[in-house]
């Protein structure tokens, strides 16, 4: 029997055309509204016109009503997976948002293209097929979100944005695809051992984001004070470490109850706190830093935003970011 797939367009390139002038735009049509025709024989498809954004406009609060939306609609009736077309900038951070907020065995991929729909060699429809392919796979279920491109299924939690402009642009550095997508099947050789499930209906705490870098002043860090955030992460260097001079910027937000969350510029290994020199990570680990294992800035943040405004009861944020 044919399954059934909640297929919601959010907009990104996926969604958009290029101009006579040669800018990338969004429609006033959605484009993909007149392609499911080319899914038919795959699944019966239930089509939603979520937002229809460039991704850079996609925040939190658009990601909840994402996983609201989701939740809902396989409350209210048969789905066996869901597929999110999405912008390819922030794709990486809603399908890290819905993995931490959503429980559903069912699967659920977001997929998005580098080209857009008129242009020469246009990605998004193949993506889009592939997806729906994965969707549907009977494996695909209990391995968390994924994410689908260019032949490839990535784990949401391991993928990352890595090039401008090239169609293969997600992959999971250290980790790889966790799956394979050829003419006729989808090869899944990994499977996460471990996913986690938080509990959040609003997002009224925020949280900053700062890169650091060789000479970095000790100011910025009482910009996420002085701005009132409730919480921050630090991309620090190599293992996560910092230069002397933002230490009593760290110690002062610590020391007011607000979580300050390393993780590092390298997009391979893992942070944590081994030197012990001044801004070292072990002397930053004393002092009461927190070290998010084994994903990177952007969704550390995240993390850290849904961990501070989960309703459930307050998480110990040391664990949860283990
Ligand atoms: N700037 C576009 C967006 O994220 C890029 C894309 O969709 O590939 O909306």
């Amino acid at each position: 029997m044919k399954k059934t797939i909640l297929l919601i367009h959010t907009g990104g390139t996926i969604s958009m055309a290029m101009s006579a002038e040669g800018a990338v735009m969004p429609n006033k049509e959605n484009p993909l509204m007149q392609e499911s025709n080319k899914l038919d024989s795959l699944a019966t498809i239930i089509e939603i016109e979520a937002f229809n954004l460039p991704s850079p406009h996609i925040t939190p609060k658009e990601m909840l009503q994402l996983r609201n939306l989701i939740v809902e609609q396989t409350t209210a009736q048969q789905i066996d997976g869901v597929v999110i077309t999405h912008g390819t900038d922030t794709l990486e951070e809603t399908a890290y948002f819905l993995e931490l907020t959503t429980n559903l065995a069912i699967p659920i991929v977001l997929t998005g293209a580098m080209r857009s729909s008129n242009e020469l060699g246009a990605d998004g429809i193949y993506n889009l097929v592939e997806a729906v392919r994965v969707a549907v796979d009977e494996e695909a279920r209990d391995k968390g979100v994924l994410v689908v491109m260019n032949d490839e299924v990535h784990l949401a939690v391991n993928t990352t944005k890595t090039s401008t402009s090239s169609v293969n642009t997600f992959q999971s550095p250290q980790y790889g695809p966790i799956g394979l997508i050829t003419k006729s099947r989808i090869l899944f050789h990994h499977a996460p051992i471990r996913r986690q499930y938080v509990e959040v209906n609003h997002l009224s705490k925020r949280v900053a984001m700062l890169k650091v870098y060789a000479g970095m002043e000790e100011d910025l860090l009482d910009v996420v004070l002085a701005c009132k955030y409730e919480g921050v992460v630090l991309e620090g260097l190599g293992q996560g470490n910092v230069p002397p001079s933002v230490v009593k910027g760290i110690e002062s937000l610590i020391q007011r109850n607000i979580p300050v969350v390393l993780v590092s510029r390298c997009f391979n290994g893992i942070a944590e706190g081994v030197y012990g020199y001044m801004g070292g990570g072990k002397m930053l680990e004393d002092l009461g830093a927190i070290f998010a294992t084994g994903i990177n800035g952007q969704k550390a943040r995240l993390k850290l935003l849904i961990g501070l405004n989960t309703t459930g009861k307050p998480l110990n944020l040391k664990d949860f970011f283990l």
